[in-house]
């Protein structure tokens, strides 16, 4: 979609409850889209490296870290690697 044909073009806060959507389930039973290999798989068969404070999130097809997700001190961060997309189905 692009901006000269949205309804509205407002700021952030409006994409709160689409974002909740998605993000507010299990995240590993979402389907991800590699942008690496182009697999197309549910999170949940993802290989992870897991250490106390990270997850690095790797495609199971050609290795590429698809999302690394880090337990810092102040805040959860998210660095999005070749995760190109997820989908969930609705409930
Ligand atoms: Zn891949």
């Amino acid at each position: 979609m692009r901006a000269e044909n949205a309804a509205a073009v407002v700021d952030g806060n409006a994409a709160a409850g689409i974002l909740s959507e998605i993000f507010a389930g299990d995240a590993t039973t979402m389907i991800g889209v590699c942008g690496g290999c182009g697999s197309v798989a549910p999170l949940a068969e993802a290989v992870v490296e897991l250490d106390d404070d990270c997850a690095i999130v790797r495609c199971r097809g050609c290795t590429h870290t698809l999302v690394t997700v880090i337990r810092a001190p102040a805040q959860m961060r998210v660095v999005l690697g070749t995760l190109r997309e997820v989908a969930a189905p609705r409930p």
